[in-house]
């Protein structure tokens, strides 16, 4: 790790599969690189675990040449805060760090949008990605009954992981109705080809399954956990008995670190150029804080983003029609998985919507705004910093939930006070 306390031409922030691509790409093209993450491994959300069992398909390709490079990895390495221009500062076992750069892209990657409702605080009820890392790191699920109710492509990915682990998914319940989802299956052929495999693959997986389009969860029962959820579609009102509910409605781009820096944000994602690079010289931001479009969109846009980096803009320049095929497609999900309007309004006035510092939505209604409300109330205050409740407030009430105030992950005191004093020199 000592390495990461120099100064470098690029630095990386975020090892997923768009951090990956550009690390390569910067590194290949003779810049010396540095790819951190906060996680103990490469590969972001998409690859977690892979690393360790060696990868397999993309996976193992994009780790593959990322090693094949002279790109320094630093781990377990958590960018809170920018202290002066061209430093980052981290945290990290070893404690905290200052990193120089001279040119830094953002992958930072995205999280879940949970939509609260009566119920989603009991024990059993959990994100549809939050149970897939769980698995992946073990978590039993053998006999379990799970319903999945949510949004997007990932119901059927998390459907078929937990049913691999053992469970017995019940029921996957999908917001969006047939008709957007028979328009957007359509439109595969010529925007993502290949997404056909992987759904017949999943689809095989998950053979017996029942899928419901046009139908979401509406509330949790429970004593002391979850026991049951209760489902409405356009033609009736069900409960189902289960162990867990996975629940998730897409995502939204990580903005905390592009904010922190001044670069330009418009409808929920960062704005960047065709080579990627921000509103700020120098800056450049590739995978989901640009907006959401999974791996493909992830890995081109990295790729883009590491060779406008080294200076190589003829050579980013050639993957401009695979950028604008993902771009294309990232359009196709946003219509087809748009939020119906019952789903956005589920919460009742006892419902907590900040689960950290126990506001409900009733102590919410009387503000205006998002900083008012969390001036009197605390909502957004506690330990996740608005990452939960930030997104709900936003389709709740429409209140622009952001924060660029560092550091933008809770820290040890000592981070702030005393950043390693031999690495003081690390700046531009
Ligand atoms: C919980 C979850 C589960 C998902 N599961 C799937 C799935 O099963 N299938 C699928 O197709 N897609 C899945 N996705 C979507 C998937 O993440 C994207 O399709 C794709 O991986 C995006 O790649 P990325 O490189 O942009 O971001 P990511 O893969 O999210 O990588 C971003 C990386 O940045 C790191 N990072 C963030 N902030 C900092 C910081 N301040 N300092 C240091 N490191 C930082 C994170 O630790 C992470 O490793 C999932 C997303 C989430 C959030």
């Amino acid at each position: 790790m000592s390495d990461a306390n120099s100064r470098f031409e690029v630095v990386v922030v975020g090892a997923g599969p768009a951090g990956l691509a550009a690390a390569a790409a910067a590194a290949e093209s003779g810049r010396r690189t540095l790819v951190l993450d906060a996680t103990p491994w490469l590969g972001g959300q998409i690859w977690r675990g892979r690393e360790a069992k060696g990868g397999s398909g993309s996976a193992k390709r994009w780790l593959a040449r990322l090693q094949a490079t002279d790109a320094v990895v630093a781990r377990q390495t958590t960018v809170v805060a920018a202290p002066r221009p061209g430093v980052l500062l981290a945290e990290s076992p070893e404690g905290p760090r200052e990193i120089g750069w001279e040119t830094l892209i953002l992958t930072i990657g995205a999280r879940e949008l949970f939509l609260p409702f009566p119920g989603w605080t009991l024990p059993g009820v959990v994100g549809i990605g939050g149970l897939q890392v769980l698995v992946k790191g073990g978590w039993p699920l053998d006999g379990k009954r799970i319903v999945i109710a949510g949004s997007g492509p990932l119901l059927f990915a998390a459907g078929a992981e937990y049913r691999a682990a053992g469970a017995d998914v019940v029921l996957i319940a999908e917001q969006t109705d047939l008709g957007k989802l028979a328009r957007f299956g359509l439109s595969l052929p010529r925007l993502a080809p290949r997404k056909i495999t992987q759904a017949a693959q999943y689809q095989a997986s998950l053979l017996g399954v029942p899928y419901r389009p046009g139908c979401w969860a509406v509330s949790a029962q429970g004593a002391d956990r979850l026991e049951g959820v209760t489902l409405r579609s356009s033609r009736r009102t069900w409960t189902e008995r289960c162990d867990v509910l996975a629940t998730g409605f897409g995502f939204l781009p990580n903005l905390e670190l592009p904010r922190l820096f001044g670069c330009r944000t418009a409808n929920g994602a960062a704005v960047v150029d065709d080579r990627q690079e921000s509103s700020q010289a120098g800056i450049f931001i590739a995978g989901e804080p640009t907006g959401i479009g999974g791996e493909g969109r992830a890995l081109v846009e990295g790729l883009i983003a590491g060779f406008s980096a080294a200076g190589r803009l003829e050579r980013a320049g050639r993957l401009e029609k695979k950028r604008r095929r993902a771009m294309a497609f990232s359009r196709a999900m946003d219509r087809a998985f748009a939020l119906r309007e019952e789903v956005r309004n589920l919460a009742s006035p006892e419902t907590l919507i900040c689960r950290c510092e126990d506001v409900a939505r009733r102590d919410l209604e009387k503000f205006g705004d998002w900083r008012a409300a969390k001036l009197h109330t605390r909502c957004g205050m506690g330990p996740c910093q608005g990452r939960i409740c930030g997104g709900a407030v936003e389709k709740l009430y429409g209140w622009d939930a952001a924060s660029n105030r560092p550091p933008v992950f809770p820290v040890q005191i000592g981070t702030l006070r005393d950043p390693e004093p031999g690495s003081r020199g690390a700046s531009k």
